[in-house]
């Protein structure tokens, strides 16, 4: 009998498939998305069966057996929807399936999966099955169970032709089955939702439940534009209720876990299902428990930030993507997808609605909504009664400042203190003071790494770079002029802090940034007392600005928007803009209103103007504008290649013959470098980038199906480290 071939995808950095034999006892169909071990080059790696072949071109008698099948197939619909993904992004489909599947799940050491599986005693394994002449099924189910080695799961029982239930409950009483370690899943039973007490909706909050709910039952998107305190996210706990009650499952993405607490314990507070929660601080058993659980309809709410996304969905109903426009759904590196892009592609594939909500939705979905794609609902309101910010320039010009602070602003602080409420401060830079300035003859520390300055950080008495991580003693002295006057120069929060002690000693003060929440636990100590209103005045980088209401908080003080006002990549306008609208957004909910000051240089600034006197609609109008002028996304498409290597000529020389492949496509596509990245220099490693643009979608997607699987043959292309970026999100 001539064993099966099988196009299995192998989490290799190449773009392509390779071809194995099934095990020869393999008689049976094989389910496309089972997990196989397989020997690749001197490495045991676990692969993805994608489809049984004909053939193969490479001779049969070359082709190596699969060595095990292996429990925990991904289930079809992830399948399919992985291969559009990794395809839509140029991502090698190995690498992309195995980013999708929880760590354990990828370890070709199997000894950690564990969960609801069953598998063969060693008399199992001895045992023949044609000798269970009486009772076919139990003999078909051991020989399935010889052939999965390593036990097999609910999932791929459900496959067998025939209900294994009872065939599996003898086999495991004569002892030839046992039940590896009991998970927490089985005590898990589906039970009503008892809801816990909710507000009334509101008119708004009526009309959006209604809209989305008459859509529960095929693919709709839904642009939900409220602004913060709205209520947006009691209009998801109201539809994630009907969808409960329908029995299906719903998939909520929140940008970062660590930072919503609070939207987590709403769900917890709402509904007594059992939630799966997907943060950082789960443990690889705890991960693949709660892919289990989805998988099996074991809970019905999951909440995660953006690889949430490649969840199992036994019963899928609807699919949340909250504060839609935050850059954390971007991925930066190796697989670089946009997950809230893929939500609409997933919910489009299930048919189900998808809704994104937020206070500043990015232009893309507003473009989206203009287009007819997206149904657009609006909350303009805020829910209960708390009063919308209040938000002034403070013209610094010519002003009176210490240490990045206006007297005026200083002054707001200290009547607020008196009134004993809190201060938020927000200053998206860290450390102490941005760069270390020689007074005699104008020489700026660099990294020795990278194009970039060092900081200066205080508490530790360390010159440190952002960009690599370089890290080093401050110098006595000037290396140019061996000048001992070097000084500080700018604004971190961490200089912040010490000057805020100095003028507001009895204040407490709490800085909120990388460098103080790194250790497990500090973040949550330091929100708890945020709340709390132990805290007296808050300094924070853009971790503050997120997802974070902070009722105590009436003054919130911006000190650093001129340096986003200037900036060469063409979405930092909008960057700055929901940065802004959301950092203000954190004051004066519940019963005290909240006043935002944001001081600069440049109150006239048009970008400033539009957006204080005429709000975020507004200027998402005029900046999508801009953008069709200038022809960029949601214009067009671009793709963004980029190569790097120690020595600056290697990425050149590849960008160039990568040109010249992407040449003949013209002029569908538009060609535009290879260019120095903004920052040439990192780590040591010369950075440069081609940009490819398109005013159609699909032009792009086919030209670069055309090239970028085999930039890999261009010459020097091993010297270089190079990524394709689909859709980037920066240019950096
Ligand atoms: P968003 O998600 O838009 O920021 P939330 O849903 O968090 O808004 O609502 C802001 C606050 O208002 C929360 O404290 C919430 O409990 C409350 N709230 C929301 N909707 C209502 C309502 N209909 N009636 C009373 N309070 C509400
Ligand atoms: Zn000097
Ligand atoms: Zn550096």
């Amino acid at each position: 009998m001539t064993a099966k071939i099988l196009k299995i995808a192998v989490p290799v950095p190449l773009y392509k498939c390779f071809d194995y034999l099934a095990p020869v006892e393999c008689t049976g169909p094989i389910i496309a998305g089972t997990r196989v071990l397989v020997q690749f080059g001197n490495r045991q790696l676990v692969g993805i069966i994608i489809s049984e072949q004909a053939s193969s071109d490479v001779p049969v008698k070359k082709l190596k057996a699969v060595r095990q099948l292996l429990p925990h197939p991904l289930p079809s619909e992830l399948l399919n929807f992985l291969q559009w993904a990794a395809s839509y992004y140029q991502h090698p489909i190995g690498e992309a399936l195995n980013h999708a599947l929880p760590a354990i799940l990828r370890q070709a050491d199997q000894k950690q999966v564990l969960a609801n599986l069953w598998q063969l005693t060693a008399v199992g394994f001895a045992q023949n099955p044609d000798e269970l002449t009486r009772s076919p099924r139990q003999a078909e189910l051991l020989r399935q169970l010889q052939l999965y080695k390593g036990g097999m799961d609910k999932a791929q029982l459900d496959l067998l032709s025939f209900n294994w239930r009872d065939s599996l409950r003898s086999l495991e009483k004569k002892q030839l089955v046992k039940r590896l370690t009991q998970s927490q899943a089985s005590a898990l039973i589906q039970c009503q939702p008892s809801i816990g007490c909710k507000p009334i909706l509101n008119e708004q909050q009526q009309s959006a439940v209604a809209s989305v709910a008459a859509s529960l039952d095929h693919y709709q998107a839904f642009l939900l534009e409220g602004i913060t305190g709205s209520g947006k996210t009691e209009v998801y706990l109201h539809l994630v209720e009907q969808v409960l009650l329908s029995n299906k499952q719903s998939l909520i993405l929140v940008p970062e876990i660590n930072l919503t607490p609070q939207l987590i314990s709403r769900f917890k507070e709402r509904f007594s299902v059992p939630i799966a929660v997907l943060h950082s601080g789960l443990n690889n058993s705890q991960r693949l428990l709660a892919w289990q659980q989805a998988r099996d309809n074991q809970v019905n709410i999951i909440i995660g930030t953006r690889s949430a996304l490649f969840t199992p969905l036994a019963n899928p109903g609807l699919i949340i993507v909250d504060e839609e426009h935050d850059s954390s759904y971007k991925q930066q590196d190796n697989f670089r997808y946009q997950a809230r892009d893929l939500a609409l592609v997933r919910a489009k594939r299930l048919d189900i609605p998808l809704l994104m909500g937020s206070a500043t939705p990015s232009l893309e979905s507003l473009f989206n909504s203009q287009q007819g794609r997206y149904q657009r609902i609006k909350l303009t309101q805020r829910a209960g009664n708390a009063n919308p910010p209040n938000i002034q320039l403070l013209d610094v010009r010519r002003k009176p400042m210490q240490e990045g602070l206006s007297d005026h602003l200083v002054e707001l602080i200290r009547q607020t203190l008196e009134q004993k409420s809190q201060v938020l401060l927000f200053l998206n830079r860290r450390g102490y003071a941005p760069a270390l300035l020689c007074h005699d003859c104008g020489w700026v520390m660099p990294c020795p790494r990278c194009d970039a300055k060092l900081t200066y950080h205080h508490q530790r008495t360390l010159m440190r770079c952002h960009h690599c991580g370089h890290e080093t003693r401050p110098p006595k002295r000037c290396p140019e002029c061996q000048c001992e006057e070097l000084i500080n120069i700018g604004i971190g929060t961490e200089r912040l802090e010490k000057y805020l002690n100095s003028i507001f000693p009895d204040a407490d003060i709490s800085r909120i940034d990388s460098d103080t929440t790194s250790r497990k636990g500090s973040l949550d100590k330091k929100l708890a007392d945020a709340h709390s209103g132990k805290s007296d005045i808050l300094i924070g980088t853009q971790m503050l600005a997120k997802g974070h209401d902070f009722p105590h908080v009436t003054l919130v003080g911006i000190l650093d928007v001129d340096g986003s006002l200037f900036s060469s990549d063409f979405r930092a306008p909008e960057f700055m803009a929901q940065q802004l609208i959301q950092v203000a957004g954190r004051a004066g909910r519940a019963d005290k209103s909240g006043r935002v000051i944001i001081q600069t240089h440049h109150p006239e600034h048009p970008l400033l103007q539009t957006l204080l006197h005429h709000g975020y609609p507004a200027f998402a109008k005029e900046a999508l504008e801009e953008r069709q002028q200038a022809c960029f996304p949601p214009y067009s498409s671009l793709a963004l290649l980029r190569a790097e290597a120690t020595q600056a000529y290697l990425p050149v020389q590849f960008l160039e013959q990568a040109f010249e492949r992407f040449s003949p496509c013209q002029p569908k596509i538009e060609l535009f470098g290879p260019f120095p990245s903004p920052m040439e220099r990192r780590a040591g490693r010369y950075r440069y980038q081609l940009l490819i643009q398109a005013t159609s979608r699909a032009a792009l997607q086919q030209c670069l199906n055309k090239v970028i699987p085999h930039l890999n043959d261009l010459a020097g292309a091993n010297k270089v480290r190079w990524s394709i970026d689909i859709d980037p999100q920066s240019m950096l």
